[in-house]
């Protein structure tokens, strides 16, 4: 976004987390997580804290600043351009918090969104299943209540955080004879007994982020954790999803936008046949078009947050949502995908970290609900706006030469 359309809120905030992400995030740090040397940094997610960056939506009373979503995107696509993992660890309170904020009761926010903001307690969010991550409602974890606990009992994989993770959030069959969208509640679970966290994924990228997978045995959760209603886990994912999609679209910017530019400068210092590649219109073009694609992204985005922040987890803003996450995740990839293009051999080497933005970037189509889910909630949504009551705009159908023709309008 250019500075001309951002408030000097909005500025100060972007370039406060900019210098963060430039001056408090050791390259070396980058380097062993990819390497697979450092499994979670937990110091990193501290050292946010420190600077009251997480959370940034939540009342200051919870730790965070009581910005709108149009600052945290701003404050997310400046995290982005550290790679998935850390963009994804950024988020996680985010995404966490906003159960607890919306659904949670003050002793909830008490007890773990202020410990959540403040650093002193790292979250992990357990969704998935080895059975599936798409047909989410078709989870499998059971939480039976046996008085005045839960016993939960299951398997999550993929969890970005896991090894890590002071607390998970975790979605379980509390209800298991009713229909799926009456079956499922969402539960605060502390690490202790009877959960177990494996690392047992050789990813491809976005390494170092504690990915793993989790064992629920017999563990024990007060019922004091139950967010939101008994039951009512759909509620909380549909809330959930906001943060979920959004921090994967802002972040997926900043990606790019490195990416982009460091094949920019390449192209404009490299020579072939005598002249500066950028010269040539199969590069220079190349960064025309992603510049394009990547404006249109944030755009997007933007106008996603402004949607949010007017009016909350409405129709309109869940189509939007996931139209900004299917299409700001599509472009980062096309993006990075042709800035290695430009660079050659040499972007194909680690000599550039476009191989490493690559890598992540591939991730992005696939998770927080891929992007073939994002199309079934886009025309979702749209066929029950379209469909719930007449268009108030001009019936353009009946400007057709021959509209009265009704014996021509056939349909079955
Ligand atoms: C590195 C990594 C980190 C992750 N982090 C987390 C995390 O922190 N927490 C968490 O809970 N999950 C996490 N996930 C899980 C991720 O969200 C899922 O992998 C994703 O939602 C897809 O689920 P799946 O892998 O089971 O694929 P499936 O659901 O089996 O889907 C396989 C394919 O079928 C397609 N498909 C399925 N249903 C439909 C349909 N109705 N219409 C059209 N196409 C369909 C999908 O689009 C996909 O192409 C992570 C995954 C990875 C790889």
């Amino acid at each position: 976004m250019t500075d001309i359309t951002l408030t000097p809120g909005q500025r100060s905030l972007r370039d406060e987390v900019r210098t963060f992400a430039r001056e408090e995030v050791p390259r070396q740090l980058l380097l062993d997580m990819d390497a697979d040397k450092i499994r979670y940094p937990r110091g990193y997610v501290q050292k946010l804290a420190g600077q009251r960056l997480l959370g940034l939506r939540f009342p200051q009373e919870w730790g965070g600043r009581g910005l709108d979503w149009s600052y945290e995107v701003l404050a997310l696509e400046e995290i982005g351009v550290l790679g998935a993992s850390l963009a994804c660890l950024y988020s996680l309170p985010s995404i966490v918090g906003e159960a607890i904020q919306v659904f949670g009761t003050q002793e909830q926010k008490g007890k773990y969104l202020k410990p959540i903001t403040d650093g002193k307690m790292t979250v992990a969010e357990a969704l998935t299943e080895p059975r599936g991550g798409s047909d989410f409602f078709g989870a499998t974890a059971t939480a039976m209540r046996e008085g005045d606990v839960y016993v939960l009992n299951g398997q999550k994989r993929f969890i970005v955080g896991a090894e890590g993770a002071d607390l998970f959030l975790v979605y379980a069959r509390t209800n298991p004879d009713a229909a799926s969208r009456q079956a499922i509640s969402a539960l605060l679970v502390e690490r202790g007994e009877g959960v177990d966290v494996q690392h047992v994924y050789g990813l491809m990228g976005t390494r170092g982020g504690g990915t793993g997978r989790v064992y629920f045995r017999n563990v024990r959760v007060p019922v004091e954790n139950l967010i939101g209603q008994e039951h009512g886990a759909f509620e909380v994912f549909n809330q959930m999803m906001i943060p979920e999609r959004m921090t994967s679209a802002a972040g997926a910017l900043g990606l790019a936008r490195v990416a982009l530019e460091i094949s920019a400068r390449y192209a404009d210092r490299r020579k072939a046949f005598g002249q500066k590649i950028r010269e040539f219109e199969g590069v220079s073009f190349k960064v025309a078009d992603s510049l394009t694609r990547l404006d249109a992204a944030r755009a997007l985005v933007h106008a996603t947050a402004r949607v949010i922040d007017a009016g909350g987890n409405t129709r309109y803003a869940r189509r939007m949502v996931s139209e900004s996450k299917k299409f700001a995740t599509e472009t980062a990839w096309a993006v990075v995908n042709d800035a290695m293009q430009i660079m050659g051999g040499i972007g194909y080497t680690n000599v550039y970290p476009i191989e490493r933005l690559l890598r992540d970037a591939r991730l992005m189509t696939i998770w927080t609900g891929t992007n073939e889910i994002m199309n079934l909630v886009i025309q979702h949504e749209y066929y029950k706006e379209i469909l719930a009551a007449p268009s108030p705009a001009r019936d353009v159908e009946s400007d057709a030469p021959n509209a009265d023709v009704e014996g021509e309008k056939v349909y079955e």
